[in-house]
């Protein structure tokens, strides 16, 4: 039996599927669990979605349908479904801690069966049924493979491949990014030809901006810009002040650190936020130079080209612990 067979098959047996991913949603999340709720309620299955935290407005139409609730919010009602479910599925994180503190250890203290599908490289022994695979660009795809490895791509429709598109979409950077494989396009020509409709897929998710985010983008690329030439660095910081100041909401910086990493002759690039009381940190990278080791450094990981990690000091004294690091990460660099 295939892992996508044996991965069905626990499925056929659950009475109760929860559905969780990581803290701090973005679209392959919230895609990947919008598309297997469908999906198992389309085979008649009783699933539920439970995350840790709410998802940026941006995000909100991919989850019209479904019963969804967050610790965050509901933390009674996530911890009741948590401690009843007899399957759990844990989609686009490698760790329990991706999940934070609450949700962590209703995943630990839980008895039922663990399936994961991820893409991120250094997976926790956590779970059951792990389908690990870390060249793909993004759950949503491991998903689709799975369902068509199993037999079971009559279960799509266009919610559910809506859904898969966002995930695929927003992992890969609009179809940009190396990680973008020929089936990645095989996989959106079998979508468009089950009616997802790509045109309002991407405008539903990016023609769709507060004039504030707007605001703070335009501030930020204007006024907080720094490039560090000798290394081929660009990096911005913004302020919990600064956020206030143009009504932040979740969401609101997202894609800036790949502006700063558009800018001509950069190759790594990073942004510091100042949020619930600690610095959080992206860095992306283009090419073969890695991100993740530095990520590290701020207790974090991710990716070769996408990482991030936290700080507990200053913004004032993270940025000088990240100047003080570039030598020894990113020495190649000032030859090129
Ligand atoms: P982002 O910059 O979009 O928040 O994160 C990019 C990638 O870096 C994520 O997909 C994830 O793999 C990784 N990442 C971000 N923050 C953390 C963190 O705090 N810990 C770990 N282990 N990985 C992170
Ligand atoms: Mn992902």
């Amino acid at each position: 039996m295939s892992k996508a067979e044996a991965i069905f098959k626990e499925v056929d047996k659950a009475k109760r599927i929860v559905i969780t991913s990581h803290r701090s949603p973005d679209g392959d999340s919230m895609g990947s669990s919008a598309a297997l709720y469908h999906v198992l309620k389309k085979m008649g299955k009783n699933a539920v979605v439970c995350h840790p935290d709410h998802c940026p407005a941006f995000l909100e139409w991919v989850m019209e349908g479904c019963e969804w609730y967050t610790h965050e919010l509901a933390p009674d009602k996530v911890e009741e479904l948590m401690s009843e479910a007899d399957l759990i599925f844990c989609l686009d994180y490698n760790g329990p801690d991706r999940m934070g503190h609450g949700m962590a250890d209703l995943l630990r203290k839980s008895n039922a069966v663990k399936i994961m599908l991820d893409h991120h490289p250094h997976p926790d022994d956590f779970v059951d049924i792990a389908e690990s695979r870390i060249t793909e660009g993004s759950t949503c795809q491991i998903l689709f493979d799975v369902i068509e490895e199993a037999g079971k791509l009559n279960y799509l429709d266009v919610s559910s491949g809506e859904a898969i598109y966002l995930g695929i979409m927003t992992d890969t950077g609009a179809f940009r990014f190396s990680s973008v494989n020929p089936k990645t396009h095989e996989i959106i020509s079998h979508l468009m030809k089950i009616g997802v409709n790509n045109t309002a897929v991407h405008e539903r998710t990016f023609d769709n901006v507060r004039v504030d985010r707007l605001r703070l983008q335009g501030y930020a690329i204007s006024n907080k810009l720094e490039i560090i030439q000798h290394f081929h660095i660009a990096y911005i910081s913004l302020s919990e002040e600064e956020l206030n100041r143009f009504h932040y909401k979740k969401g609101d910086t997202d894609g800036l650190v790949n502006m700063a990493l558009s800018v001509e002759g950069i190759k790594v690039a990073a942004f510091f936020s100042e949020k619930d009381g600690q610095i959080k940190i992206s860095f992306r990278s283009k090419g073969t130079i890695p991100v993740n080791g530095i990520a590290k450094e701020f207790n974090g990981g991710g990716h070769i080209n996408a990482a991030g990690g936290a700080s507990q000091a200053s913004m004032e004294d993270t940025i000088k612990h990240f100047k003080a690091l570039i030598p020894k990460y990113f020495n190649g660099l000032n030859a090129e």
